[in-house]
């Protein structure tokens, strides 16, 4: 579908997957008009404003990793590329009072984490052993061979290269959980090994971790003004209450002030809000609108803490088997220091209330900082996020809907696209998938543009079977 003439393309929901999808059709001279229920753009990767004193708070820290081809693709036409800081080395402590770093050396991938591998005192010698023969077979199964794990969960590829326990808890439980928020007893072993092959062995560049240097609302601010200048709008706190259908096609969407006329709609709201805007003659007609209804929550907690002085130096620290698995240091907030602990995959503190939330972050907190031992917080802010991704186990990877209705069989409604970390995009759900999902609904519309090329494994890489 290429001719979009008068009506508009109508994109629901303004977090990454609908702002990519509308600066891709302001980028190809179509005329997008954007909805989002809250009053900023960003969804789950923005900020709010924090009513009790009025501070803006990031939704939680977001990373963004140099395999994120997409997404920085979608910074860069923001203009907000800048604003994005790169590190080169990843910071881990286990909470022994020292700390292991992994960096690229002059090696080429896939073994250019190697040397700094070899040195992190986390893990004693045999276990790093195990590890880096369970990193040759994730080498050598190459992208055919993740498929077909793809029923599989990555506890079972793990038990399957012996790996012990306490390397799966010290080492890969760690990465695993925050990448796909996910534990490894869960999560599709596709996805996990979709981490390790594209993020940390097929090139020098991909595990490099890029942080906001600015709130991450800043990050979006521009998308308006793209949008606009090619002659769509931006309607902030407008909710679309319904689709409406004329039993083949969307025509258009309904809000509590009009109702719109669409050429097509980018329905890009998270999957459990899916049910909320089409009812079941759509639901009939379409078998991608009733696969998200297989899909779980998985949640997760930051935990935002202010200390009346210095605690941590390091710009990052991952933990590796505590609760916690990310220490952010957020710079000073006037003459306090602003450190963000994120745990992923948090079920099971989503009981406890703030209090013990607080004494179990910090105990974890005095093992990896030693300036903070004997100091509680000055100020303690702890955010649940109860559906923070959807839960990437096999069965849900399985159930992820197409973006485009091309790509759905026969029974899929023909101008109604979705955008949204839930689709099958081939990511975990992250910003990256979400900015994927977008690009590939206006593409499917607009016929132009499409996704930006992953970065191309090393020859190394690619001659041991990564590809
Ligand atoms: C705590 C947390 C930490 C995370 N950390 C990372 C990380 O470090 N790195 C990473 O890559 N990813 C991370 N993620 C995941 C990332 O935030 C999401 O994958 C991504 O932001 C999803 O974007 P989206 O556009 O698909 O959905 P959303 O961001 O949920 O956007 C959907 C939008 O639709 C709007 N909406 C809903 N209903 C309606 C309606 N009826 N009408 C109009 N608008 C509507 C919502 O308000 C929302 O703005 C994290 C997520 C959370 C929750």
């Amino acid at each position: 579908m290429t001719a979009v003439a008068g009506r508009p393309v109508v994109v629901i929901g303004g977090g990454l997957a609908g702002i990519a999808a509308a600066v891709k059709l302001a980028d190809a001279g179509c005329r997008a008009v954007v909805f989002e229920s809250r009053k900023a753009l960003g969804g789950r990767a923005g900020s709010f404003l924090d009513p009790r004193d009025g501070r803006l708070i990031d939704n939680c820290q977001h990373v963004v990793l140099g395999c994120c081809t997409n997404l920085i693709d979608l910074y860069d036409r923001l203009g907000v590329l800048e604003k994005i800081g790169w590190h080169d080395t990843l910071y881990f402590t286990d909470g022994r009072g020292e700390v292991d770093t992994l960096r690229a050396s002059w090696l080429p991938a896939p073994f250019h984490l190697v040397p700094s591998f070899l040195k992190m005192g986390l893990l004693s010698r045999p276990q790093r052993r195990h590890v880096l023969r369970a990193m040759w077979r994730i080498i050598r199964l190459g992208t055919a061979g993740r498929l077909r794990w793809r029923e599989q969960t990555f506890g079972e590829f793990l038990n399957h290269c012996r790996q012990p326990q306490e390397v799966i808890r010290k080492f890969w439980n760690v990465i695993v959980t925050s990448a796909c928020n996910l534990g490894v007893e869960r999560v599709s072993a596709a996805a996990a090994l979709k981490v390790f092959q594209e993020g940390f062995l097929g090139n020098r560049f991909s595990y490099r971790m890029g942080l906001a240097t600015v709130p991450l609302a800043a990050l979006y601010e521009p998308a308006r003004g793209l949008v606009e200048d090619a002659g769509g709008e931006v309607h902030l706190g407008t909710p679309v209450r319904a689709i409406a259908f004329d039993g083949t096609r969307v025509t258009g969407v309904i809000t509590s002030d009009e109702r719109i006329d669409a050429a097509a709609i980018i329905c890009a709201v998270p999957f459990d809000r899916l049910d909320t805007l089409v009812g079941s003659a759509m639901r009939h007609a379409d078998a991608r609108l009733r696969l998200p209804g297989r899909l779980e929550v998985s949640p997760i907690l930051g935990v935002h803490l202010l200390f009346d002085q210095p605690v941590m130096s390091l710009p990052h620290l991952v933990l590796a088997g505590g609760d916690v698995q990310w220490l952010f240091n957020k710079g000073m907030v006037g003459d306090r220091q602003y450190v963000h602990a994120v745990i992923s995959a948090a079920d099971e503190w989503m009981g406890l209330d703030h209090n013990q939330i607080v004494e179990r972050v910090m105990h974890d907190v005095h093992r990896a900082l030693p300036e903070s031992v004997g100091l509680q917080p000055a100020e303690a802010r702890c955010i649940k996020e109860r559906r923070a991704t959807f839960a990437a186990t096999p069965d849900a990877v399985a159930s992820r809907p197409p973006v485009s209705p091309v790509h759905a069989g026969a029974s899929a409604i023909e101008n109604l696209y979705l955008a949204g970390d839930y689709c099958d995009t081939g990511w975990p759900a992250t910003m990256e998938g979400a900015v994927r999902s977008g690009y590939a609904a206006a593409a499917a519309i607009t016929g132009e543009g499409g996704l930006v090329q992953d970065i191309p494994p090393g020859i190394a890489a690619r001659w041991l079977g990564l590809r």
